[in-house]
């Protein structure tokens, strides 16, 4: 297929590879000129500007930070829906507000092209090795045709329901995963505090009722497992500002729909502040900080 991918980012890049690699005629944008060289090095084709990397496109593939940039993209500013001829492909990846993703849906259907929110879970690591989650919202009928593009990407594929929905699973997800990793930095900073090892502690919890996600295969504390971000002094894998964005967009999500998710608040406040500290741009797990003295 002929596949116009905008956004390549941590997540955006190794995406569009990954089409590449399956053999579809990939004409790929990014407003920033290193992550158009690093794809341009892969042999990945670039367009000079996104409306170029539209042009004769049957299907266009956003993965970019936030609900602004993607309403300006497909709405605002750069006007991409209005660039299209009915009948192309559209696809979200990028992890935004449903109530983004439903008006750029809403402006595609008016203009009869077909459009999915399909925000992806499984990281960098994920998306490199092309394993992603992906969870979509829309019509079936255009999800079985996106369906052999998102195969490329991702392994586990979920159909979560109409326009927004995968947004709405994507924060339900992410909003555990965060409060997940506090708990889980919580109970190894207090076993540290004990004089426990932490291996020992992790493995202890991995295996009794206390196990999860964090500890089977993103521990927290440094030395503990390899190959994690807490292994590198917190760099790369899933950034604190972004994890901060996705508790943001749960905690207004619950006030419209009037969910009581008060441990998703606190644990966003805890990430402001690990934010505010100046850990940003660490990965999320970093938040094990907030609890260790002297960190
Ligand atoms: P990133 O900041 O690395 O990449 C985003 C890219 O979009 C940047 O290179 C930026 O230059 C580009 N961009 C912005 N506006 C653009 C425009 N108008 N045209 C073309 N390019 C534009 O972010 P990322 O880590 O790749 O994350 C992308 C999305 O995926 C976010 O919504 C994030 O929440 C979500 N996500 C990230 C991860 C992760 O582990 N990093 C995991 C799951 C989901």
């Amino acid at each position: 297929m002929k596949i116009a991918f905008l956004g390549l980012g941590h997540m955006g890049g190794p995406m569009a590879l990954n089409l590449h690699r399956a053999g579809h005629q990939v004409l790929a944008f990014d407003l920033s000129d290193a992550a158009r060289a690093r794809l341009a090095a892969e042999g990945v084709a670039m367009a000079a500007s996104a409306s170029a990397a539209v042009q004769g496109a049957e299907a266009v593939i956003s993965m970019l930070p936030a609900s602004q940039h993607v309403e300006a993209l497909y709405l605002g500013e750069v006007g991409v829906l209005a660039q299209l001829p009915a009948g192309t492909l559209v696809i979200d990846c990028s992890t935004i507000a449903a109530t983004s993703a439903r008006k750029v849906a809403q402006a595609a259907q008016a203009r009869q092209l077909p459009c999915l929110d399909a925000p992806v879970s499984g990281g960098t690591a994920g998306a490199a090795a092309g394993t992603l989650t992906f969870m979509v919202g829309g019509e079936a009928a255009d999800l079985e045709r996106a369906r052999p593009l998102l195969q490329a990407m991702g392994s586990n594929i979920f159909h979560a329901g109409a326009h927004g929905a995968g947004q709405a699973a994507k924060i339900c997800n992410n909003m555990l995963l965060g409060i997940l990793m506090v708990g889980t930095s919580e109970a190894l900073a207090l076993g540290t505090a004990n004089g426990l090892d932490p291996k020992v502690l992790s493995e202890i919890m991995r295996r009794s009722s206390g196990g999860n996600w964090a500890l089977e295969k993103y521990n927290p504390m440094p030395g503990v497992m390899d190959g994690v971000p807490a292994s590198r002094d917190y760099a790369g894998g899933f950034g604190t500002d972004l994890m901060l964005k996705d508790l943001g967009l749960a905690q207004e999500n619950a006030s419209a729909v009037r969910a009581a998710t008060p441990l998703g608040g606190l644990a966003r406040s805890l990430y402001a502040a690990h934010s505010l500290g100046g850990s940003g741009a660490l990965d999320f797990s970093s938040v094990i900080r907030l609890f260790q003295p002297g960190s």
